[in-house]
């Protein structure tokens, strides 16, 4: 699939994979011999393409449930009760909210608080910095851009599920989607008891129906001209790092999508010598065996695991 000198792109739809490894295992090398052996591959490549999952942004102080639910959210919690949904911002986003005028009450409110808003970039800083001199390039499945701000150029970013600050028609009918960071600080200044005023209710455009976050919760998801546009870059890359030196460097990715980055990320580096898999996961960083020493898993506290990585790289190359 991905022959040398080949010009042709690997589209995002050839990169996806949904082979399970069957051979998975949790390294027992001791951490120290880990980060060493990662931090050696890293320093040798040319390339890095990193995937990042849910796991880095709360590894790196993202919050989604607990007391910081409570603290923030407790308007919607009187209003719901505490409920099935009303526990953690995931859980809320599910909630049969009765009409639109709610719906963006909620939702404003969480996105900029998980998007806009968030600033969780110190553990990303630390990381970029440590990569300073490669070519990089960043795979994620977040929404909350915390990459961007930490100074990760948007050229070299795909965000492929959507982001916190875009707006799309709820049934998909055109293939754009909206800023929305302005809107949503309207509303969540006009916010009373969970609701917006009416005339603050984003409509559709093209056919007048209901809008919806750019977040891919079903198949009306929309990918506009910049998703399409990062698609292209993140395919060039690609090509470019397939027969150079190249570490994978996996974050905070488990199970609850491992179609996008964990499976493609284990089948490149099962499809060529000169491509290796760093794995970093709080407890999810398992290997397939049959990768051998070109596969490292560090299950590990991940703020731990970065900034030790991070500080191996800058001490240099003495082995
Ligand atoms: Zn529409």
């Amino acid at each position: 699939m991905f022959n040398r000198n080949t010009k042709k792109k690997t589209r995002f739809s050839d990169f996806l994979s949904g082979e399970y490894a069957r051979d998975y295992i949790n390294q027992t090398t001791p951490y120290a011999e880990q980060i060493d052996r990662a931090a050696k591959r890293i320093r040798e490549a040319d390339y890095v393409l990193i995937g990042a999952g849910a796991g880095m942004s709360t590894a790196a102080g993202a919050e989604y449930g607990g007391r910081f639910f409570e603290e923030h959210f407790a308007e919607f919690q009187k209003i719901y009760g505490k409920g099935p949904y009303m526990q953690d911002m995931y859980s809320a986003g599910f909630y049969p909210f009765p009409d639109q005028e709610s719906k963006w009450g909620y939702w404003s409110h969480q996105a900029l608080l998980a998007g806009p808003d968030l600033d969780v970039t110190p553990l990303h800083r630390t990381l970029l910095d440590a990569l300073k001199g490669k070519k990089i390039f960043l795979l994620s499945t977040n929404a909350d851009r915390q990459f961007e701000k930490a100074g990760l150029p948007p050229e070299q970013v795909f965000a492929t599920q959507g982001t916190y600050d875009r707006i799309q028609c709820k049934r998909g009918c055109h293939p754009k989607t909206y800023d929305a960071v302005e809107l949503f600080r309207q509303m969540e200044r006009a916010r009373q008891n969970g609701r917006i005023p009416g005339e603050l209710v984003p409509k559709c455009p093209v056919c007048g129906g209901n809008m919806e976050m750019n977040l891919r919760v079903d198949n009306f998801f929309v990918e506009d001209e910049n998703w399409h546009a990062a698609e292209d870059r993140f395919s060039r890359f690609l090509s470019e790092c397939m027969d150079g030196k190249t570490v994978l460097l996996e974050l905070g990715v488990g199970f609850n999508t491992p179609t996008i980055i964990r499976f493609p990320f284990e089948k490149l580096t099962r499809q060529r010598e000169n491509i290796s898999l760093v794995r970093l996961s709080r407890s999810k960083a398992m290997v397939p065996a049959s990768l051998g020493d070109r596969a490292i898993g560090i299950n590990a506290d991940m703020a731990q695991s970065i900034t030790d990585l991070a500080e191996k790289l800058r001490e240099g190359g003495e082995e």
